[in-house]
């Protein structure tokens, strides 16, 4: 799954022609950096992989999602539709523009539920955020049709998602705005890092301003740079960027590699005909980082975790529902509302009553979903033992479960 499993000589090649410098910092010092400009290189790369017109580089994945709802005017007043299945981030860069987030329940892609989406819109809508979780996508077919019967904004999170496609469309260069996250578990890596990718040239230019205290970079000279507006520091570095361009052009090597392994242990997760699987709505778009796969109910799905725990083959299938960074569920921070700083009332009203909202379509799903993360350095015997452990452990709970019926 993630790119720094095949970490190497390309990215000490690339972060050595910094180090050769010396100039770590993104902007200025021209005659000094030598011609050496790895941020826009990276930019540049990520244009042309992914078809998008332009691309900010941010310091994070969370910086990129704030920053392009800063550039979408996104702001007070407005709610976000976000699912309840994601990662923090999206709820925390939500609040951080002051906006409002309102989470709505997840269908079998495990992400944003259309028609969920649909009975959440108030007049105070201003974006929808579907977050493509896991390698794969959101129906955007369906969102893009509210987004233009509502005159609603299209922002997709595809930090998780890099390569994969809907309809022959890169995730993220679809929606008004779209995000990726460089962070070192996502599928390339620069340590830390994200990226803001619009075809909108004004989005852009706000973007570009808005990551650098609204410089407006049109000047030789930083001292010289006006401030059409107020903006904050979400710079990527040098270095950061180095092994992002590095990692960029493995990028399809590292696709190739995971759709190979996720078919394989698809293959043999599908000899048990009580398992399914995540309903994907475009097949061959999918990154295959991880492989979902669904129990008939909680009870089993629990049983089997248990299972796996102790056979000692749990590490890397994730179990969501119990986890604390990616479900409701768990975000008792969020629905206490315990900020260290004072949100606005309409903030604080819509995550309070989180704590009563009914999420049991939500939980219908991700309690009986498992998610096996698809490693790049696994050879196929590997993947077979793997798959038939996990049969194992499939069949012995339901063997059990049958005899307790
Ligand atoms: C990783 C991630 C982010 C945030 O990225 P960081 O670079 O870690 O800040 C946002 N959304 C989703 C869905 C993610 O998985």
């Amino acid at each position: 799954m993630p790119g720094f499993e095949f970490f190497g000589e390309e990215e000490r090649k690339e972060v050595n022609d910094v180090l050769e410098t010396g100039i770590l910092m993104r902007y200025g010092f021209d005659a000094a950096r030598k011609g050496i400009w790895k941020s826009v290189e990276l930019e540049k790369e990520i244009c042309n992989t992914f078809g998008s017109k332009y691309a900010q580089l941010t310091s994070s994945g969370t910086a990129a999602l704030t920053t392009a709802m800063a550039a979408l005017g996104i702001g007070a007043g407005d709610e976000v539709i976000m699912p309840s299945f994601t990662f923090v981030a999206s709820f925390e860069a939500v609040l951080s523009i002051g906006a409002v987030p309102v989470l709505v329940d997840v269908d079998a892609t495990l992400t944003l539920n259309p028609d969920a989406v649909k009975k959440a819109i108030t007049p105070h809508t201003k974006c929808i955020m579907p977050v493509h979780m896991c390698g794969s996508m959101a129906n955007l077919d369906a969102l893009q049709q509210i987004c233009k019967e509502h005159h609603l904004l299209l922002l997709e999170d595809a930090c998780q998602s890099i390569g994969a496609t809907y309809k022959n469309k890169y995730l993220g260069t679809i929606g008004d705005a779209g995000t990726f996250s460089f962070d070192f578990v996502k599928t390339i890596t620069c340590a830390e890092g994200g990226v803001v990718m619009t075809n909108n040239e004004s989005t852009y230019v706000k973007c570009d301003g808005y990551t650098d205290h609204g410089h407006d970079h049109k000047g030789v000279d930083r001292g010289a740079d006006l401030h059409p507006f107020v903006g904050y520091n979400f710079r990527i570095s040098e270095l950061h960027a180095a092994v992002g361009l590095a990692q960029i052009k493995k990028l399809h090597q590292f696709l190739a590699i995971q759709r190979k392994n996720h078919t394989q242990l698809k293959n043999i997760l599908s000899q048990v005909e009580e398992i399914s699987f995540r309903v994907i709505p475009d097949e061959t778009g999918d990154s295959c980082t991880f492989l979902s796969w669904f129990l008939p109910n909680e009870a089993i799905t629990k049983a089997v975790v248990d299972e796996l725990k102790a056979q000692n083959i749990l590490a890397g299938n994730f179990y969501w529902y119990a986890n604390n960074w990616h479900y409701i569920k768990q975000w008792n921070h969020l629905k206490q509302a315990a900020t260290l700083h004072n949100l606005n009332d309409a903030q604080k009203a819509a995550i309070i009553q989180l704590q009563t909202q009914d999420f049991s379509v939500s939980d219908a799903i991700m309690s009986c979903c498992i998610s096996t993360a698809i490693s790049l350095l696994w050879t196929e015997d590997q993947i077979e033992e793997k798959g038939n452990k996990i049969v194992a452990a499939v069949k012995k709970v339901l063997n059990k479960k049958m005899v307790e019926i």
